[in-house]
């Protein structure tokens, strides 16, 4: 029996910027991940994942072929899948978009592969997206409180369809901060929006400090999105979502603390789709 440590972990994490220049045969190397292994380390980081941008990959066009996913899937996921089980010791994930009326698709392609954690997010809303300039959702004339409402209503779809293990960045609906419209008034409105599918699956919360280093500067989500997310039951998963070494464990000290004033004393953890609640550790 293994017996239960503290941890910390970092799951959400890319092994290179969201870059087209940043191909595999440059960040598919296992200098690369003992590079985040190192670094992690010295986080006091021990369970240490990676989870690429399922539209990185070709395959992904299957699912959807909106112009911006045409433009960077050109990668082969299985030689990801390979590289990572064979030539690094890091956990083997994916950050999966939910596109609505695709799950069939999504779930083909997640399938065929042995995960060990799957990270669901939604960055486009319909064709438009929530952190992407090029395709922003902000000038696209409809309200906040449609985008909002859409957006939460999504992420209990998400939830509710099953096929993902953690909820990414579960309000990134307020990524720009004061500089895009945000609604009027006590959020938790949207919020109950996608409760009921998220209290179904039970799926784990990510906390990501990516959050801090975005125009709104907060951890994503709002303490009020997670207060309603404990008391359906969820656990949390940490992560800081970066792309280099150096963002590992951004902002962890402001997450624990965080975490430790919600009343959270155990982290999800993740091994071939099994989760298991841990012992919050220490920063190093
Ligand atoms: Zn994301
Ligand atoms: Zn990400």
């Amino acid at each position: 029996m293994v017996e239960s440590g503290r941890v910390l972990t970092d799951y959400h994490v890319h092994l290179r910027p969201d870059t087209l220049d940043a191909t595999p045969d440059r960040y598919f190397t296992p200098a690369n991940a003992d590079n985040y292994r190192t670094v992690a380390t010295e986080r006091g980081i021990a369970e240490l994942g990676v989870s690429e941008h399922i539209y990185r990959f070709s395959d992904a066009l299957r699912i959807w072929d909106n112009p911006m996913w045409r433009e960077y899937a050109r990668d082969d996921v299985d030689d990801y899948c390979a590289y990572v089980r064979e030539q690094t010791d890091l956990k083997l994930g994916i950050e999966a978009d939910f596109v609505p009326g695709r799950e069939d698709r999504i779930a083909t392609f997640l399938e065929a592969r042995e995960w060990d954690y799957v990270v669901g997010s939604i960055h486009f809303v319909g064709d438009a997206a929530l952190d992407d300039e090029e395709y922003d959702i902000w000038g696209t004339g409809q309200s906040a409180d449609k985008v909002w409402s859409t957006y939460f209503e999504w992420l209990g779809e998400l939830a509710r369809t099953g096929m993902y293990d953690i909820l990414a960045h579960p309000d990134l609906v307020k990524h720009w901060g004061g500089r895009r419209p945000s609604p009027e008034g006590d959020l938790r409105r949207f919020y109950a929006r996608a409760i009921d599918g998220i209290a179904e699956s039970g799926i784990a919360i990510e906390v990501s400090t990516a959050g801090l280093r975005k125009p709104v500067g907060e951890l994503y989500p709002s303490a009020a999105f997670l207060e309603m997310c404990l008391d359906a039951g969820c656990p949390v998963a940490l992560s800081s979502d970066a792309h280099t070494p150096e963002q590992l464990g951004f902002g962890y000290d402001e997450a624990l603390a965080y975490l430790a004033d919600l009343g959270v004393t155990e982290l999800a953890t993740f091994d071939h789709r099994e989760r298991r609640l841990e012992p919050i550790g220490a920063r190093a």
